[in-house]
């Protein structure tokens, strides 16, 4: 350890559990020497030190699971390397399913572990037993087993990463605490701490439960809360040897693992109880938190069924520890918008050991390379937002976000609490109207209307939810009649000043150099010529632009303008101002074929193709309210979003109401605009699109200007693209089968090869069909031939439902419905 602070380093990493260490470790590996790791007291003091060490590999996306395989691979490896000890091995987990919907789950995410490369078996419940001889198994359907996952030390494997991290030139001082961050021109500049200053280019808040302190030291939003955290290790027990694998019974709340010959039994239960909300105590270091065998019944009770022999083991130990979690129980890795170099690696949701060497080589290549190294959109900081720091929110989420973990991953399931704080100002009376609320980053937005009389909640499972017939009536209202979206919660920018036209054209691929009140379609891309952005552009006056993006890519989209006009020399920059107008105006969609004739019904102004042709807006009167209309569509349809000053949008929402009701004019909510969007193959950012996906991969080439006059980030990528053929395509999966249905990451076969997966599925209520969007591979070229000639099939919850291929979207594919 460090004896002397050092006045500067090139990065301070802030926290020495198992994120730090593994940070610190893994820019040494890139070759950097001057990085300074800062502990508040010892190493693993924080919540690394009494994890229980599970190292599971399956996450939610595939990337995620990328870095939690690595992770399992480097723990095996490092001692090797360090001649450190880290307790790692594998012998494998088994994840219960006590009924036939849990079942269904696990079928599911076989078949998503199977496109993500990890080793899988569903297995019947003669199985589970045979691999876990304590359990009974009678009131099992059947379960997973997953060779290849693995348990940990946590201390150990901190340490190891510590150790390598020194041996890689970097220096660790414990007992400095950082008490201020320093910024010079919107960048970090240094930090002080409890023995002086220490100068630096880059900051990385790895301080774990105490990270949203830490950040806002630094003026940085980072939405975490601690929770209480349980489990119990037992004396050893007959039966109990140390290859049992890992055992999950997520019915029951409940992980269990063999810990020297007895049994270290964990859970995540349904009510969970926050912690330290007035803040993290200075001296909790190497801490626990009192026992608390009521709150821990829960999981006892559960644990007793599933294992009786526990009923009569002596509890050697009671665990009870601090862990941090985010309002969407994932964790936060990269570069914060509100601050440069300021680097965000925390927040782990109980799966920071499993995590937290590939989090720490992810971030230390994105320091390193000056961009993420891959699509990590699920765990990006600018996902969040600053109000999501309110420690109240947080607190009242919490309670909820532990017991998700463990709880059914139904498609559409809502948070149940810190609900309704963000609202659109029609929020009230479309609630009158039926609404039933999703939401999306605190906005509450209608994903369906409810029937006269019934309640507008969901009822969960994998098959049709009680919306179903209700969204299916809203789809056909819009390509029959109209239907009208309340889309308020889009996020609305304004880019103006001399320079706005010239960054834009640098920003963005398609060519926004257009006559005032035309409408761009375009994506934003990165060097690589991946789509960091897919938004609308339209020309207000020669100098101003309206940007509109998705509610939930508010910060991340304004960030990504913001960091490029912010570059020294970048087109535009100095000379043009972003204003986040989100609040401002209401958005209210009206679509549909009758859509022009309700508008004109209340407008003087002319609609017809000639006067107000597609991809065109204009400033009207539409009843008593003053009105952008734009002419766009994502439903694919002939329609309108009007743009509504927020105090004129009652009014404006009175009036069309009572002018439709003669014309079937019908409340549709964003589960019917998916299914409209994917029955035009529609793409949305953050599902079949990202960082990582080039607009000719994506089949958005109608939307890109190689030829215009200004150079655009991402155009020498995208030329050079061009000239190879496409291996990686786009492509819409249509099943055979009416009745079962794709939500996203089912595998898609050709021909018996698994050549890709679906990225957003929903029921195309007019096609009959589900229909899935998803990237197919071809190492000579994805081309029509081949997709047409192909034996396609998608694969649901481990069984295979033949399906047609196509690269043309399955309804109107030449958009004469949107021209109309
Ligand atoms: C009971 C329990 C069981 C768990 N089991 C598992 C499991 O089986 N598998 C799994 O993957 N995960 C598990 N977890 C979760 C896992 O322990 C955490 O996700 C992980 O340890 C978080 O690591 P971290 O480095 O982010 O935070 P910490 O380990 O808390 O490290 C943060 C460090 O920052 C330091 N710090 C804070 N502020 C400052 C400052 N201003 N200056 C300097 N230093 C500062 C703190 O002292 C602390 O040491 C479990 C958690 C609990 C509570």
């Amino acid at each position: 350890m460090t004896d002397r602070l050092p006045s500067h380093a090139r990065v301070v990493v802030v926290g020495g559990g198992i994120a730090g260490c593994s940070v610190a470790y893994h820019l040494t590996k890139l070759g950097w020497r001057d990085v300074l790791l800062l502990e508040r007291r010892e190493l693993s003091c924080g919540t690394t030190w009494h994890a229980a060490g599970l190292v599971g590999q399956l996450r939610a996306t595939q990337n995620l699971t990328r870095l939690a395989k690595y992770g399992a691979d480097l723990y095996e490896r490092l001692e090797a390397e360090t001649g450190q000890a880290t307790g790692f091995r594998r012998p494998g987990s088994v994840s219960l399913a006590r009924n036939a919907e849990r079942m269904h789950e696990l079928e599911r995410l076989a078949s998503m572990a199977r496109c993500f490369g990890v080793e899988v078996e569903v297995v019947t419940p003669k199985e589970l037993g045979r691999r876990w001889p304590l359990i009974r198994t009678d009131d099992l359907v059947g379960g997973l087993w997953l060779p290849r996952d693995g348990r940990t030390n946590p201390i150990d494997t901190t340490l190891a990463l510590a150790k390598g991290a020194r041996m890689g030139g970097a220096a660790i001082a414990e007992n400095t605490a950082v008490t201020a961050v320093h910024r010079r021109g919107g960048a970090v500049s240094g930090v002080s701490t409890t023995r002086g200053d220490v100068a630096c280019e880059f900051v990385v808040n790895c301080a774990g439960m105490w990270a949203r302190e830490l950040g806002r030291l630094a003026g940085v939003a980072v939405p975490l809360h601690a929770s209480e955290h349980f489990y119990i290790v037992t004396d050893p027990m007959p039966g109990v040897t140390p290859d049992l694998p890992v055992l999950r019974d997520p019915d029951g709340y409940i992980y269990v693992r063999e810990e020297v010959g007895g049994l270290l039994m964990g859970g995540f239960e349904p009510r969970a109880k926050p912690w330290g909300m007035g803040g993290i105590p200075e001296d909790f270091a190497f801490s626990l938190l009192p026992e608390d065998w009521d709150h821990f019944q829960v999981m006892m009770e559960q644990a007793l069924i599933r294992i009786p022999a526990l009923e009569t083991a002596p509890v050697r130990r009671h665990v009870n520890g601090p862990e941090s979690f985010t309002p969407d129980g994932r964790y936060y890795l990269g570069e914060a918008p509100e601050c440069r170099n300021f680097f965000v690696a925390a927040g782990f949701n109980s799966v920071g050991i499993a995590s937290g060497a590939g989090a720490g080589k992810a971030v230390a290549e994105w320091i390193a390379g000056g961009e993420s190294p891959m699509d990590l959109w699920d765990v990006d900081i600018r996902r969040a937002a600053a109000f999501q720091t309110n420690p109240r929110y947080l607190h009242d989420r919490t309670v909820e976000m532990v017991g998700r973990l463990y709880a059914m991953h139904w498609p559409f399931q809502q948070p149940a609490t810190a609900r309704g704080m963000r609202t659109s100002p029609l929020h009230d009376r479309v609630a009158a109207a039926g609404a039933c609320f999703g939401e999306t980053l605190g906005w509450e937005r209608a994903n369906w209307y409810a029937a006269p009389g019934t309640a507008a909640e969901y009822r969960y499972s994998w098959g049709r939810q009680n919306w179903f017939p209700r969204a299916a009536e809203e789809h056909r209202a819009v390509r029959e009649a109209v239907g009208l979206f309340d889309q308020s919660s889009f996020t609305k920018l304004r880019l103006e000043g001399p320079g706005a036209l010239e960054a834009l054209q640098w920003l963005c691929a398609n060519d926004v150099d257009v006559p005032v009140d035309r409408i761009v379609y375009t994506q934003m891309l990165n060097r690589h010529g991946g789509i960091e952005a897919d938004v609308t552009v339209t020309r207000l006056a020669a100098d101003a632009f309206l940007i509109v993006t998705g509610a939930a890519v508010a910060t991340h989209d304004t960030d990504w303008i913001r960091r490029n006009l912010a570059h020294p020399g970048a087109p535009g920059a100095g000379r043009a101002v972003l204003t986040d107008l989100t609040g401002a105006s209401a958005v209210l969609g009206v679509m549909g074929p009758r859509s022009r004739d309700l508008l004109a019904r209340l407008t003087d102004a002319a609609l017809d193709n000639g006067a107000f042709p597609f991809l065109t807006s204009r400033e009207i009167w539409l009843a008593a309210a003053p009105v952008r209309a734009s002419r766009i569509t994502y439903v694919g349809e002939l329609g309108w979003e009007l743009y509504v000053p927020a105090e004129f949008a009652a009014g404006m929402y009175d009036a069309l109401v009572a002018a439709g009701a003669d014309m079937g004019l019908r409340h549709a909510g964003y589960h019917a605009m998916d299914s409209l969007r994917i029955e035009k193959a529609y793409r949305s950012w953050g599902h079949d699109l990202g960082s990582e996906d080039t607009p000719w991969q994506a089949g958005l080439g109608f939307a890109v200007r190689l030829d215009k006059p200004a150079p655009f980030l991402g155009r020498d990528a995208l030329r050079a693209q061009r000239a190879e053929p496409l291996r990686r395509r786009m492509s819409v999966l249509v099943l055979d089968d009416p009745e079962p249905l794709l939500y996203h990451d089912e595998p898609i076969w050709r021909d018996g090869a698994l050549v890709g997966r679906v990225t957003s599925g929903a029921y195309g209520h007019t096609v009959g069909r589900a229909i899935g969007l998803g990237y197919v591979e071809c190492a000579d070229g994805v081309e029509d031939a081949w997709v047409d000639t192909g034996r396609w099939e998608v694969e649901i919850a481990c069984r295979r439902v033949p399906a047609r291929a196509q690269l043309a979207p399955p309804y109107d594919p030449k958009s004469l419905r949107v021209r109309g």
